[in-house]
């Protein structure tokens, strides 16, 4: 198991304004630049992720360093892997110490934006991380309650948190009775070696989501249930 406690947050104040539609010169951009300031003060995007190995596929099911997660979509994935490497990753909790009123939404949800950059950063460190360690090729990744609720139960989170032990006192993740995360913005999962191009919004038929990064691949989904 590897933790990376202080990774950079790549915070670009011309690509968030651009991103919240902020005129570079407004007295909002003023506000925004003076919360980012703060941010950018304390940031500390975290990842821990361990190697992990498969010890049993069995129907519907595939069994990780002896716990066993139940996801069609996952077993089918992992046919022909024999190394993955689980993860959670998370932007930190302490972006959330910033002071913002309960009832100040905007900068509420510019601190959500902020936050959702920081994990950004910490995912794609430990992507290249592992890239450039273990000589990965195409990699992909599955989670735990991403995409449509047959694909991977978002229960199974217990399961994928137990392979580290204590998240919350390694990097600070904590899981709530329902299966999400706090800080929000955090993500877990396991990244796996593939030749094709595995996306769970491909698989995925929820309509209207701003964070889709790719369309839904009615072949794609059919070929899993051959
Ligand atoms: S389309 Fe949206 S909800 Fe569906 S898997 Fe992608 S990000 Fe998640």
């Amino acid at each position: 198991m590897e933790i990376f406690k202080q990774i950079k947050a790549e915070l670009e104040l011309a690509s968030l304004l651009e991103k919240l539609h902020l005129e570079a010169q407004s007295d909002d951009a003023k506000e925004f630049g003076e919360l980012l300031e703060k941010a950018r003060a304390i940031a500390a995007p975290k990842v821990v992720y361990k190697t992990a190995y498969i010890d049993e596929r069995q129907g519907d099911s595939v069994t990780i360093e002896g716990i066993r997660f139940n996801s069609h979509i996952l077993r089918k994935n992992l046919e022909k892997v024999e190394r993955v490497f689980a993860y959670v990753a998370t932007c930190g909790t302490e972006l959330d110490g910033i002071d913002i009123p309960k009832d100040d939404m905007l900068k509420q949800y510019w601190l959500d934006n902020i936050k959702s950059v920081a994990l950004f950063s910490a995912r794609q460190y430990l992507v290249e991380y592992l890239k450039n360690k273990y000589a990965l090729g195409k990699t992909a990744a599955m989670a735990p309650g991403s995409g449509n609720i047959d694909v991977w139960p978002i229960e199974q989170q217990k399961e994928l948190f137990s392979v580290f032990g204590n998240v919350e006192e390694i990097i600070g993740v904590k899981l709530t009775e329902s299966f999400l995360m706090i800080p929000n913005k955090s993500v877990s999962g396991i990244i796996f070696p593939t030749e094709i191009n595995y996306e769970s919004c491909k698989l995925c038929t929820r309509e209207q989501c701003p964070n889709r990064r790719a369309p839904f691949d009615k072949k794609l989904s059919e070929s899993y249930n051959k």
